[in-house]
């Protein structure tokens, strides 16, 4: 049996629920369909004695979590809290700031949602005031932040409600109205809305800025600030990055007083959870290569990275003809699009996903059994963020790395920044021959010599 023979991605592996789940589960809407604004679900029948031992014996009642909340966790099939959880929750619930280098797949979600959702509950509804915003960078993961929201909080009176851009701002102004107590949003929509007189912070008494790395790359840098302003005195503050350059030191300085600092080394995530290997492969056998991979039945769902849009849409037909059903997602195609290529990849209509990382960013999907880097990434980050996509909570996932002749600097700077040699297989890839040289007018280089010649040197 190989090593992936012996890994199955249902919930076999997953921990074992010990209640029946009430609702929904978890977050498994298509991204982004949250309705804009949640009432908080109706509480549901009083728990048995035998779940409140369970509460009650549960290491997320240990870090100081209400029980419904950890009744929560518990329908959610969660034994214990993640090591970004265990360290985050206490500092949060003791309402200290906190910067918490941590990725996507370590759980960081729930540990700024918990605590959020355990002092809103307990604090009793206000006037219909904001009390706690969440700044996240990208659609879907608003959207899957909402969701977490949703299901964590659905034994406690906690309304949340979810704005990002691309989409009709009207049913966000709904959502509003409504008077969320919790607020998810991306900066630009929000800053609209801001700017429109629709959202007001006078109430907000806790903040989180997600994925914070992100936030400049994507250049909301400016937005960020400018919402931190609008702020009232100082929220307690939650910063959570996958990377910690100085830049988000220098961004933390600004917003966060006296924080407690908490990381998760992406390294211990990569090494433990997902077996890596890289491929040479020349450029050109790349495409063959991959259907090679592909058609093995170990790859239940696949995720493959390109570093360009239009290679996600070249590759994405090219796999089509060769009758391997896939999507692709990235940052030219619709709202809409986006959400029906991910449905279908969650729901397994779709085996294979092609995405760039900027679209894959905070894709959450359960059973992600590989994620094929077709290209190796241009930042060495970006590596530990794509492969992050499996092997998430505790499962083990795949990474397959396609390296050609012009990638292996890129490969040096993985095995630099993970401080891993990566298995590889394969040959080392000769130097591609050189393009080439454009087509030139024979007439070009006269024209330089008559100019060069023109001047007097
Ligand atoms: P995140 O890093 O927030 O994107 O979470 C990654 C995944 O871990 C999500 O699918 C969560 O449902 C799952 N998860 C979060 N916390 C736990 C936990 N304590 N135990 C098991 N799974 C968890």
């Amino acid at each position: 049996m190989s090593k992936i023979d012996s890994v199955t991605f249902s919930n076999s592996r997953r921990p074992r629920r010990r209640f029946q789940k009430s609702s929904g589960g978890r977050p498994a809407r298509p991204n982004g369909t949250s309705p804009a604004a949640a009432r908080p679900a109706p509480i549901q029948r009083p728990a048995t004695p035998e779940q409140l031992e369970a509460i009650a014996a549960s290491a997320f009642t240990k870090v100081g979590l209400a029980p419904a909340l950890v009744r929560s966790v518990i329908e959610e099939g969660y034994e214990t809290p993640t090591p970004v959880q265990a360290q985050v929750i206490p500092h949060a619930l003791d309402r200290r700031d906190v910067l918490a280098c941590a990725q996507t797949g370590t759980g960081k979600t729930a540990a700024f949602i918990l605590p959020i959702l355990h002092h809103l509950s307990a604090a009793g509804a206000k006037n219909g005031e904001i009390r706690a915003l969440v700044l996240t960078p990208t659609r879907e993961l608003a959207g899957q932040i909402a969701e977490s929201a949703r299901v964590y909080g659905r034994h406690v009176e906690v309304r949340h409600a979810v704005i990002y851009g691309g989409v009709s701002q009207l049913r966000q102004e709904k959502a509003l109205r409504a008077s969320p107590d919790l607020l998810v949003a991306t900066p630009g929509r929000l800053l609209d809305l801001m700017q429109q007189g629709l959202v007001r912070f006078d109430g907000v008494t806790h903040f989180v800025l997600d994925e914070a790395d992100r936030m400049l790359d994507m250049g909301f840098v400016h937005d960020v600030k400018r919402i931190a302003k609008a702020l009232p005195g100082h929220p307690q503050t939650l910063l959570f990055s996958a990377t910690m350059a100085p830049a988000i030191d220098s961004l933390a300085r600004g917003m966060l007083e006296n924080p407690a600092r908490v990381s998760v080394s992406p390294k211990v995530t990569t090494a433990e959870t997902v077996e890596q290997s890289v491929v040479f492969v020349a450029k050109a056998d790349k495409q063959a290569a991959l259907r090679d991979v592909l058609g093995d039945e170990d790859v239940e769902r696949a995720l493959v990275f390109t570093r360009t849009k239009h290679g996600a849409n070249r590759l994405s037909k090219q796999l089509d003809r060769a009758g391997i059903s896939c999507e692709a997602i990235h940052g030219n195609k619709s709202q809409g699009a986006r959400e029906r290529a991910l449905a279908s990849f969650r729901s397994g209509a779709t085996r294979v996903l092609v995405a760039t990382d900027v679209a894959a960013r905070g894709i959450d999907v359960e059973g992600i059994s590989h994620v094929i880097n077709f290209d190796l990434p241009n930042v060495a980050e970006s590596y530990v963020h794509r492969i992050g996509r499996t092997g998430r909570a505790g499962a083990v996932g795949r990474a397959i790395s396609f390296c050609a002749a012009d990638e292996r600097s890129l490969l040096v700077d993985i095995e630099r920044l993970i401080r891993t040699r990566l298995p590889v297989t394969g040959d080392p890839p000769a130097p591609e021959p050189a393009p080439a040289p454009a087509a030139v007018p024979n007439r070009a280089p006269k024209k330089r010599w008559r100019r060069r010649g023109a001047r007097p040197s």
